[in-house]
């Protein structure tokens, strides 16, 4: 199958004009001018006419067991205050709810153009009775053990078994965060993601809240925490940033969310620091009001930076086109090209699938959409970040999707 559009982007050099890709199973084979295309293979055209075809966007953190409580938490005062809201809300929920929750996620996540998504799964008992995804999907496993003991060996069971062999895409693990997952969860996460080359993800330094329990010994996320039995012998004497780099477990395999408020004592520890990867949520990070996301400081030290929605009790919507307009509001100096990379080549990195995935190159995956576009082509990359409309054409997998 060859696809023409009038523009394509490929995120590898310059936007083609009259440009197109060629498709056989669930590869690209072919990129280029139409022309040269067309000349070089054989088969069926369609032809997308005015639009630009670019690669599929990722969304490289969400947790869509809980698309369903869209609008249901206020903004609150404090951290903590919504970890008791989100808590209440969750005491309700049936496997049914996450189930439905997790159907519209990935409805809502293709409407907007998503083709891979990371998605951090609290309930991975539930795959066995999850349909195969539409969108090719990373299965972090998320693991709290701060009320009760978890095997990771067992939830790396679960993800394994559970996991359709119809599925796209992987499994990783999620030691969710240093105030709900022990020292030894950790380090057993770290073990286990190394022995079978999984991607691990971590939430990290999210809050100011954070940053007082772990280096003050203080604050509301410590009274919560010290209210629920956490020991708390960890807090009072160093930041969260330098309490999970003096365990020695963070390497190039771990993508790390949020790290939003960092001491100028972090700044320095990221310079001899391994080169994980970071993942930004520009809506929640609004919604919470926390410390301003330092970007361009965490990209000047050498780290690769992508973009996410978090869940929707703090966001409103799955639309990576929204997180790269919020993201240019705050960071005015980024280019929409740099934007996009966010979203398609950076993400691809974090996951480990820089080789397939994030680019429409020769060799990876064929994962694409198309967005209607009419003008000028040197302006292309403004108009990807400003398409705010449901995304009517998409490619996962080498497979054409219904975006109904
Ligand atoms: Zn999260």
């Amino acid at each position: 199958m060859i696809i023409r559009a009038r523009a394509l982007v490929t995120m590898d050099g310059a936007p083609i004009e009259n440009g197109a890709i060629a498709v056989a199973g669930n590869k690209i084979v072919d990129v280029g001018s139409w022309p040269d295309v067309h000349r070089r293979n054989l088969g069926q055209t369609e032809d997308l006419g005015e639009c630009v075809l670019l690669p599929g966007l990722i969304n490289a953190h969400c947790h869509l067991d809980y698309t369903e409580l869209r609008g249901q938490i206020a903004p609150q005062a404090s951290f903590a205050g919504w970890i008791g809201e989100i808590n209440a809300r969750k005491a309700d929920f049936t496997a049914d709810d996450y189930l439905r929750s997790i159907a519209c996620g990935f409805a809502e996540a293709a409407q907007f153009g998503t083709t891979t998504i990371a998605n951090l799964e609290a309930f991975p008992e539930l795959l066995p009775r999850i349909p195969p995804p539409p969108l090719r999907t990373w299965w972090f496993g998320e693991m709290i053990d701060v009320r009760a003991a978890v095997e990771v060996a067992d939830v790396y069971a679960e993800l394994r078994g559970g996991f359709g062999a119809d599925w796209c895409g992987g499994i990783g693990l999620a030691p969710h965060a240093l105030y709900t997952v022990s020292g030894k969860l950790y380090a057993e996460a770290a073990i286990v993601a190394a022995q079978h080359q999984l991607p691990i993800t971590t939430h990290l330094a999210e809050s100011r809240e954070e940053m007082a329990m772990f280096r003050d010994g203080s604050g509301p996320l410590f009274e919560f925490l010290q209210s629920i039995g956490r020991p708390m012998s960890d807090c009072g004497a160093t930041t969260p940033l330098a309490l999970l780099l003096q365990r020695r477990l963070l390497d190039e395999r771990w993508i790390v969310a949020h790290l939003n408020d960092l001491t100028a004592g972090d700044f320095r520890l990221l310079e001899s620091a391994p080169k994980f990867h970071i993942v930004h949520c520009p809506r929640s990070h609004a919604f919470f009001g926390h410390t301003p996301f330092a970007l361009e400081k965490l990209r000047a030290l050498g780290f690769n930076i992508c973009l996410g929605t978090d869940s929707l009790s703090s966001n409103e919507s799955l639309s990576m086109f929204a997180e790269m307009r919020q993201l240019a509001q705050t960071q005015p100096s980024l280019s929409p090209c740099a934007l996009v990379e966010m979203v398609t080549t950076n993400a691809a990195s974090a996951l480990g699938q820089q080789d397939v995935l994030g680019r429409l190159r020769v060799g990876h995956l064929a994962d694409a959409i198309a967005l209607p576009f009419t003008g000028d082509v040197s302006r292309v990359y403004e108009e990807i970040v400003e398409f705010a409309e449901r995304v009517p054409w998409l490619l996962v997998n080498g497979r054409k999707l219904e975006n109904t």
